[in-house]
């Protein structure tokens, strides 16, 4: 069988630099590192930096003490790191205060929105961010907002809003949809002629959209994505793969592919979200590249 594996399948840049800097501290024998939250969505991946020595604590967004369970002499050693999808400014003033080291792994893209969300929210704009209200990433953008912030998804939660007054900044969440973006803004414009709309959604995104399309240009006959079920934008990507008219098998890991299935395909897609590990790519690959056309 043909395998043509997608260029941006597998870690972002900012998911890649976020294990990097734990894997930093953990070389130095820093232990425990611990994470406001699963580093990142990814199951696999998370069961490995678990075996390294990371150790997940808290919920990122509430204000629910942490417990690190160690004592002032142990905290010396152990690291508190922020991960890719970024915290409110009340939650990483939280992190600090509790003795370990504070490292800020939160992904200079997403770093670039919550500061341009702060900007326009002190010139007084109310802020529009399109994503998930329940993502990290929309929480921890949505707590730049000086509390004038909401996050949409379609032209009914715009009708649903409070008087926001002219002043509207909009953002998006950076895993969201190009297209489905546009829509909203060009809503967002006839509501609030005067409103300020940065596309926010970050190059890895675009890129990873970007190929989908090349892939069934390139003559794939089915796509296999992998990722977390849990990851928001693998699961996009399975609904991209759906939106061109492929088969699209979404699976974690090789075990969960039905490869007899597979068979009847002579060219398959791989792709995968910005928080699979290569090896899980590498081995569904592999496998694929083994059956008979
Ligand atoms: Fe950064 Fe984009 Fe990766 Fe999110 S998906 S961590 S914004 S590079």
């Amino acid at each position: 069988m043909k395998v043509i594996r997608a260029e941006s399948a597998g870690f972002c840049r900012g998911v890649e630099r976020a294990i990097n800097i734990v894997r930093d501290y953990l070389r130095r024998g820093r232990v425990p590192v611990f994470t406001d939250g699963p580093l990142i969505h990814n199951r696999q991946m998370m069961a490995a930096l678990k075996a390294e020595g990371v150790r997940e604590v808290g919920d990122y967004c509430s204000r629910s003490e942490l417990d690190l369970g160690l004592s002032p002499e142990e905290r010396k050693n152990a690291v508190v790191v922020v991960r890719a999808h970024g915290v409110t400014p009340e939650r990483r003033e939280y992190l600090k205060t509790l003795g370990a080291e504070f490292r800020d792994a939160t992904c200079p893209d997403v770093g670039v929105i919550a500061g341009r969300v702060r900007l326009f929210a002190r010139k007084g704009f109310a802020t529009l961010v399109f994503g998930d209200p329940n993502h990290p990433e929309v929480i921890g953008i949505l707590g730049y907002a000086e509390g004038r912030g909401h996050a949409v998804r379609t032209a009914a939660d715009l009708a649903a809003l409070p008087p926001l007054g002219e002043k509207v900044c909009l953002v998006s969440q950076s895993t969201m949809f190009v297209d489905e973006f546009e829509v909203l803004a060009a809503e967002v414009k006839r509501r609030y002629p005067e409103a300020q709309i940065f596309n926010t959604i970050c190059g890895a995104t675009r890129a990873r959209q970007h190929d989908v399309v090349r892939l069934a240009e390139q003559g794939a006959e089915a796509v296999v994505v992998i990722g977390g079920r849990h990851s928001a934008n693998t699961v996009k990507l399975a609904t991209l793969v759906e939106r061109h008219g492929l088969p699209c098998y979404h699976v974690e890991m090789l075990r969960e592919l039905d490869l007899a299935q597979m068979r009847r395909y002579r060219v398959v897609g791989v792709t995968a979200g910005a928080s699979t590990p290569g090896f899980l790519i590498d081995e569904v690959c592999a496998a694929l590249e083994k059956l008979d056309a």
